[in-house]
């Protein structure tokens, strides 16, 4: 029988993830987010089961599986109530080491992040200064023989309290001196563990959702030379090569949730009672979820398009933007409708509509906000004059 679900083969996937899902329902996640604690079971149990590896191959210890799985994987445990914001990271920044490391380095660092030994959760990218313009950031990392020497601030550096490895985008070439626009920029894989208390300082920030986001302070921090990824200056196209696979990952992330929030909702309408009548019989309460499940759905295959996209060796840089927006658009409606229909229950911790409606607001702004996702598509399918940072090409 042919399927129309582009994610039909890994279904026994979607089936291990909700089992591991299943030992961590609500009040888990309530307790840790009233703590702003890390979920570290919740994280060790999908090291355990092999999940947090799908896209490490084989040779490595991993499975060796696609973006579509991985998609698949992150999808379901947002479906099921959980977040991944406290682990995602590892399956995609992983690919920088595995698409622009040394042989050396790949062997030194992938086997551990299959198994776990290993954790490789941060990625130190935003300055408070530069924001969203990359190109703009100041942290320096300057060659002093064997080493290079680092200095600066990183903002938003989730997970850096939980991670042993950080990638690190830092300026090596002065800007004015740089061979063009984007060059002189250069990643680093910096062994934290090395350096804590000695350089850098973790600051964790606090914020509306518990997502161990931090600051990271760098002052002159000896790292290694051979830390370097790849060539030095190329830094900037290595870390925009990783972005198209991020979008993706976290719009399947906005799928799980729409989802979630859509049959909380719906089972909230049907059984919630007011005026002799379930709520949910009345058009005002089906509308707002039926409509928030229509733009879901073809949120839900674009994501999967611009994942198969990308398995296939294609730069699918407009369908991963387009899908990482329309995804989290769709969560967000889905959110706001779960939250209407539950009334004043969608404030009550232990239904944790609040606690989900909170993290889905995230990925309006988080990793690219919606109005950057725009600009790209003005100018890079439209044709439109370029609106943002530097104007030159
Ligand atoms: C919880 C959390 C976790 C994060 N985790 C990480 C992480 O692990 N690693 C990391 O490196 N970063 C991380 N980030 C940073 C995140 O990627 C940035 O917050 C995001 O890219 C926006 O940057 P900014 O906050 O500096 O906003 P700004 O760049 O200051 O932008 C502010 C607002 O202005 C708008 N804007 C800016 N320029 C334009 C323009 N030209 N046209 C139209 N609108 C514009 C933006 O859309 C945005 O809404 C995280 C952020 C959060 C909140």
């Amino acid at each position: 029988m042919t399927s129309f679900d582009p994610t039909a083969e890994y279904s026994a996937i979607r089936e291990g993830v909700a089992k591991v899902c299943e030992a961590f329902p609500g009040p888990y996640w309530q307790d840790l987010d009233a703590r702003r604690a890390y979920p570290k079971d919740f994280v060790d149990a999908l090291v355990r089961e092999g999940y947090l590896a799908a896209m490490i191959p084989e040779e490595y210890g991993g499975s060796g599986l696609g973006l579509t799985a991985a998609a698949v994987i992150l999808e379901e445990i947002h479906r099921n109530g959980c977040n991944a914001a406290a682990c995602h990271a590892q399956m995609y920044t992983m690919g920088t080491v595995l698409r622009h490391g040394s042989d050396a380095q790949k062997q030194r660092y992938l086997p551990g992040i299959a198994d776990g030994s290993l954790r490789l959760q941060a990625f130190g990218v935003t300055e408070p200064t530069s924001g969203t313009d990359t190109l703009a950031l100041k942290t320096r990392a300057e060659r002093d023989g064997d080493h290079y020497v680092v200095t600066g601030q990183k903002i938003w550096t989730s997970r850096a309290e939980h991670s042993d490895l950080m990638v690190l985008l830092a300026r090596t070439t002065p800007k004015e001196e740089a061979a063009s626009r984007t060059a002189g920029l250069s990643v680093f894989l910096v062994d934290l563990r090395d350096h804590i208390g000695k350089g850098i300082e973790i600051r964790p920030i606090r914020t509306m959702i518990n997502h161990a986001t931090t600051e990271v302070f760098l002052d002159t921090v000896r790292i290694p030379a051979d830390a370097l990824i790849g060539e030095e200056g190329q830094g900037f196209r290595y870390i925009l090569s990783g972005m198209n696979s991020e979008r993706i990952l976290i719009a399947a992330e906005c799928i799980g949730d729409a989802k979630w929030f859509l049959k909380k909702g719906s089972d909230y309408a049907r059984e919630r009672s007011v005026f002799g009548a379930p709520i949910g019989a009345n058009q005002g309460v089906q509308f707002p979820l039926a409509r928030a499940y229509a733009h879901m759905l073809a949120a839900e295959a674009i994501v999967y398009r611009a994942a198969a996209m990308y398995e296939s060796g294609l730069n699918p840089g407009v369908e991963a933007n387009t899908a990482k927006m329309l995804a989290a658009d769709a969560s967000w409606e889905a959110a706001e409708a779960c939250l209407q229909t539950h009334g004043g229950f969608g404030f009550a911790e232990e239904y944790d509509v609040e606690r989900k409606f909170r993290e889905a607001r995230l990925y309006q702004v988080a990793p690219i906000s919606t109005n950057l996702i725009l600009c790209y598509i003005a100018e890079q399918v439209l044709g439109l004059p370029k609106s943002y940072g530097d104007k030159r090409s």
